[in-house]
């Protein structure tokens, strides 16, 4: 399968590799692929720069989103939730068209200072943004409401934990639940919430999760439904 992973930060750079581990082909997509290699800074986060990151990972290439996702058969957006819809408007709705396009990022807004609100929140989210915006992608929101790390490597949190679905079309979501299984979850720990609207939900536990990290102070924890 081919994988166009959107994004350059630590989520982006942690499925690339985890897809690619897998025997997938994976390109990820950037605004400007000159700019992000000739960048010499750890990016905002603290991460090593992308092109120090891509010298380690030789079978993963690094083009603009567009060529990126008309060349991926299944699309993952891990851009920055305020910059998600132009990522993807850049991206192109043709190239997008027809694809399960898995939507991991968080509508974080730093405009009131930390820690971070949700915009949009409650009665909407980025999740049916991203629907509505490109009707003919088949939209799976997941994986957003942990760390990196633990969406491809389950087993970093000791015993059963939770991993959820969201999206209107459920071939789309078989998918994606083949795609996490391959990565370590146990089909169990796999909850379909419902349509995509449910994201709004998975999307809204992320202010008690900024709240967990900064009581725990790490961050190798994760949501567990019991009884489901
Ligand atoms: P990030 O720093 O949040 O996002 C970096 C990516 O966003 C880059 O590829 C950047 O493009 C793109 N971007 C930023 N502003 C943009 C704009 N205005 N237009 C187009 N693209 C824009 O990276 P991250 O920490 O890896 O997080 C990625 C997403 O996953 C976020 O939505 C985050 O909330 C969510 N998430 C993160 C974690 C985690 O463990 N960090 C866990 C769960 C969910 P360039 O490549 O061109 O710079």
């Amino acid at each position: 399968m081919r994988y166009a992973v959107l994004g350059t930060g630590i989520v982006g750079r942690t499925i690339a590799a985890k897809v690619a581990s897998l025997g997938h082909e994976v390109v990820i997509g950037t605004r400007d692929p000159k700019a992000t290699l000739a960048r010499t800074e750890p990016d905002g986060y603290g991460n090593p720069p992308f092109a120090q990151w891509l010298a380690l990972h030789d079978r993963i290439r690094l083009e603009a989103f567009a060529d990126a996702a008309s060349w991926g058969e299944t699309v993952v957006n891990t851009t920055a939730g305020a910059g998600s819809l132009q990522a993807l408007e850049a991206a192109g709705a043709t190239n997008l068209a027809g694809k399960v396009l898995i939507d991991i990022a968080n509508p974080l807004d730093f405009s009131q200072g930390m820690p971070p609100s949700l915009k949009p929140v409650n009665t909407d989210s980025l999740g049916e943004q991203i629907q509505r915006a490109f009707p003919d992608s088949r939209v799976v929101k997941t994986l957003n409401t942990m760390n990196s790390q633990i969406m491809v490597d389950p087993t970093r949190v000791p015993g059963d934990h939770s991993v959820f679905v969201s999206g209107d079309d459920p071939g789309a979501k078989q998918a994606v639940t083949d795609l996490l299984v391959s990565f370590g979850w146990p089909e169990s720990s796999v909850l379909d919430l419902g349509d995509i609207s449910t994201a709004r939900g998975a999307e809204m536990l992320l202010p008690i999760w900024l709240r967990l990290w900064g009581s725990l102070g790490h961050a190798d924890f994760n949501f567990h439904v019991a009884g489901a």
